[in-house]
């Protein structure tokens, strides 16, 4: 399999180039220096899940979209078979286990993901883009989730509806493992 990081750097570039702009304009775009671009790009850098988001927001793309092997935004058959067994990966620094269950799909609107949370996570999010709406249900374990400067606490089988386009955050208190669905709606995106 290959790397995740080399996919993303793969796919960085190939979102800067379809979209048709320069080093200087995605910097411009995402808030991320133009030589962390580059480096990103070129696979010297590991960029930070902090960085992949504001490339995310910046790209106004889905985060599935730089973990898939081809970023094909279309064409994706309704009947899907997927295994979290089998797609649970880091993403750059963060210690949190995501499974790209389901990848952004425009008809829908939505990236659907399987997100592991190990004891001790505690990670604030940027906002996503305006508009976007998450959910969280948790399987297994508990986790709490940060939204307008609350921490709500979830236990299996409690869910949490949430506005992802303010600060918002996820932290697991507890000694297991909390494991979550989580959807993001991206509504109004191309
Ligand atoms: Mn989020």
């Amino acid at each position: 399999m290959d790397n995740p990081s080399e996919q993303i750097a793969r796919n960085v570039k190939w979102f800067r180039h379809k979209n048709g702009w320069s080093l200087d304009r995605a910097s411009a775009e995402t808030g991320v220096s133009k030589a962390m671009l580059g480096q990103i790009e070129r696979g010297e850098s590991s960029p930070t899940i902090a960085t992949l988001w504001k490339i995310v927001k910046g790209f106004n793309i889905s985060l599935s979209s730089l973990l898939e092997k081809i970023p094909k935004e279309h064409d994706q058959p309704v009947t899907l078979f997927r295994d979290a067994n089998e797609l649970r990966q880091k993403i750059a620094d963060d210690t949190m286990l995501v499974s790209s269950l389901f990848p952004y799909d425009p008809m829908v609107a939505f990236e659907y993901f399987e997100i592991t949370l190990p004891p001790g996570y505690d990670r604030l999010s940027i906002p996503h883009k305006r508009g976007v709406i998450e959910y969280v249900t948790v399987f297994e374990g508990e986790m709490e989730v940060l939204s307008e400067d609350v921490w709500h606490r979830l236990k299996k089988g409690q869910s949490l509806r949430f506005q992802a386009d303010r600060p918002h955050g996820y932290r697991n208190l507890s000694d297991h493992p909390a494991v979550a669905l989580n959807v993001i709606n991206h509504p109004g995106r191309k």
